[in-house]
C-alpha cells in the first residue's frame, strides 16, 4: 500500500506538487497521467525518496525514507542509468548485491529472457541499443521482486514485442497483489491496464477515479483527461457540478475533478540539482 498525504514540493516559488494525497491498494495498477511539466515525475521522485517535500509519504505503513521501507520500494525511472563498464549480467548482480538478495538466479533468468537479453547478457552498458538499455532497466527494477513499483514512462523506447511483455507482467505483479503506479502522459499506452486514474495538472490531482467510477459515468478516459486538462478556467468551473472522480477512502483523500485555483504557470525545468537514479549515467566512449 502507498499513501501519499498532502505531499507539497517547490522549486522556488513554482509548487510542482501541491497539496497532493492518494491511497493505492495492494493488488492495483493506478496510472498517473498528466500533460508535461504536470508534476508526475515530481510525484514519483518524491515517493522514492530523491526530493525533500512537505507531506508525509507511507509505503506499507512505514515511513518512505526508512532502510525497511526502501527494501519494499521498487522504481524503474524514465531514463535508465546504467554503467558503460558493467555486463547486463554484471547490472544485475550489482542490484542483487545492493538488495542482499538470495536464491535470485532463476528469477534473474526469467527476466532477462522475457525481456529478450539472454543473449545479450555478456554486453556492456554502452553497447545496449536504446531499447535493451530500457528493457535492462526493467529488469534491475523488479529483480528485488519489490511491493509497491514505481514505473516512470516504462512504454517510451521499447519495442511492442517488449510492451506486450511489461504489459503482462505488469498484469502478473497486480495478480501478486503488488502496488503499482505507472506514470505516462500517453493514455493509450495504459488502457486496459489500470484500476485506478490519478490525473495531475499543475501539480495538482485533478482527478482521482476507479475503472469503475468512470465506467458509471459513461466517459473514457481520454474523455475525462480532456475534460480535466483543458479549458477549465477558473470561472467556468465555480458554479458547475464537477466530474465525478472518485469515492471511498482512495479517492476521498484526492482532488476532485476540477478546482477554482487555476494550474500553476508552467516553468522550464532548470538542470536536476537532485539525483534522478543511483549510477551515473552511461558514458559517451564506445568500446572496440
Ligand atoms: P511531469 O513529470 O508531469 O512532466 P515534473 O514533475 O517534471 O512534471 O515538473 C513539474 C513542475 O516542476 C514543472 O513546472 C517543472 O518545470 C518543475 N520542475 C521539475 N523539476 C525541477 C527542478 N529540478 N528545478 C526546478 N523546477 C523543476
Amino acid at each position: 500500500m502507498l499513501e501519499v498525504n498532502h505531499l507539497t514540493k517547490r522549486y522556488g516559488k513554482n509548487l510542482a506538487a501541491d497539496d497532493v494525497s492518494f491511497t493505492l491498494e495492494p493488488g492495483t495498477v493506478t496510472v498517473l497521467l498528466g500533460p508535461n511539466g504536470a508534476g508526475k515525475s515530481t510525484v514519483i521522485k518524491s515517493v522514492i525518496g530523491f526530493l525533500r517535500y512537505e507531506g508525509s509519504i507511507l509505503v506499507n505503513g512505514m515511513e518512505n525514507k526508512t532502510p525497511e521501507s526502501r527494501r519494499v520500494l521498487g522504481y524503474v525511472p524514465e531514463i535508465p542509468a546504467l554503467y558503460p563498464n558493467l555486463t547486463v549480467i554484471e547490472h544485475m548482480e550489482f542490484i542483487a548485491r545492493a538488495y542482499r538478495l538470495r536464491d535470485y538466479a532463476a528469477r534473474r533468468d526469467s527476466l532477462l529472457a522475457r525481456f529478450e537479453l539472454t543473449e545479450h547478457r555478456k554486453k556492456f552498458g554502452d553497447e545496449l541499443s536504446k531499447g535493451m538499455q530500457q528493457k535492462l532497466n526493467l529488469c534491475l527494477g523488479l529483480l528485488p521482486d519489490p511491493e509497491v513499483i514505481l514505473l516512470d514512462e516504462p512504454m517510451i523506447g521499447l519495442d511492442p514485442h517488449a510492451i506486450k511483455e511489461l504489459k503482462n507482467t505488469i498484469e502478473e505483479l497486480r495478480a501478486a497483489g503488488k502496488t503499482l503506479l505507472v506514470s505516462t502522459h500517453i493514455i493509450d499506452s495504459v488502457d486496459m491496464l489500470w484500476d485506478r486514474s490519478l490525473i495531475m495538472q499543475g501539480g495538482r490531482v485533478r482527478a482521482n477515479v476507479s475503472r469503475e467510477e468512470l465506467a458509471a459515468q459513461g466517459k473514457t478516459l481520454e474523455q475525462l483527461f480532456f475534460e480535466v486538462t483543458e479549458g477549465l478556467e477558473p470561472e467556468d468551473v465555480a458554479g458547475e457540478p464537477l466530474p465525478e472522480t472518485g469515492s471511498g477512502e482512495a479517492a476521498g483523500s484526492a482532488e476532485t475533478a476540477a478546482t477554482t485555483e487555476p494550474a500553476a504557470p508552467e516553468e522550464p525545468a532548470p538542470p536536476a540539482s537532485e539525483p534522478a537514479a543511483g549510477a551515473p549515467a552511461p558514458g559517451e566512449e564506445s568500446r572496440s
